[in-house]
């Protein structure tokens, strides 16, 4: 059965966006306005996954998430945080209360999705680890096959690893020194600036048949994989 996806939020046209963006992919959607009604719902449908706004009504977003965690058959659901752009304090105390990834507002459909799928691939390993998807970017991982839309993509294996990491985390911003621990692994010494030499090399790879930039680079911080802010 398709996933079944609680949103908590009391701005209604997010809850639409949202709303919208998940049915097309083609979960199922279940709504709460504010903090008591997101825990009854919890209660009584058991959603796989719970997108959980920070600024609600009565009961922070916070608190919902410190009570689900604390309640008997919620205690493991996977929780996403909405939160403003540049509250990092939020964020981590998010994390910190049981939140399992956060999302910051405004953000992009394929963002979205992207990380919802990544929280519940973790979630439950088995179900969908075949292959891993963002916006119009497939990886078959059994097949180590690559494709954007329906063109494929020939990379080599630094590239593809590196891909896979991004597509793992979705939006996330990695230093050069974290890519190379976790791509090329902590004993393999190889300068900072091979990295940017794989980086350009995806990029190329992956924008040769036109359609956006999917890699972003941030000044002075790293890379990461995320499309144009469209919402
Ligand atoms: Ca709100």
């Amino acid at each position: 059965m398709k996933p079944l996806i609680l949103i908590v939020e009391d701005e209604a046209p997010i809850v639409t966006l949202l709303r919208y963006n998940l049915e097309r992919e083609g979960f199922r959607v279940i709504e709460a306005a504010d903090g008591d009604e997101a825990l009854l719902q919890a209660e009584e449908r058991k959603p796989d996954l719970i997108l959980l706004d920070w600024m609600l009504p009565m009961l922070s977003g916070i608190e919902v998430c410190r009570r689900l965690r604390r309640a008997g058959e919620n205690k493991a659901v996977p929780i996403i945080m909405l939160t403003a752009r540049g509250e990092e304090g939020d964020r981590v105390r998010g994390l910190n209360s049981g939140a399992d990834d956060y999302i910051t507002k405004p953000f992009s459909p394929s963002e979205l999705i992207a990380r919802v799928r990544a929280v519940l691939r973790r979630a439950h390993p088995s179900s969908d680890a075949e292959a891993l998807y963002y916006g119009d970017l497939t990886m078959d991982l059994a097949a180590h096959r690559v494709k954007r839309g329906e063109r494929d993509i020939h990379l080599g294996p630094t590239e593809f690893r590196l891909l896979r990491h991004f597509l793992e985390h979705p939006g996330r911003v990695f230093s050069r020194e974290q890519l190379l621990d976790t791509v090329w692994g902590p004993d393999v010494y190889v300068e900072p600036r091979t990295v940017d030499v794989h980086i350009r090399r995806l990029r190329k790879a992956l924008n040769e048949g036109g359609g956006d930039d999917l890699i972003r680079t941030v000044r002075s911080a790293g890379y990461a994989l995320d499309a144009a802010v469209a919402a």
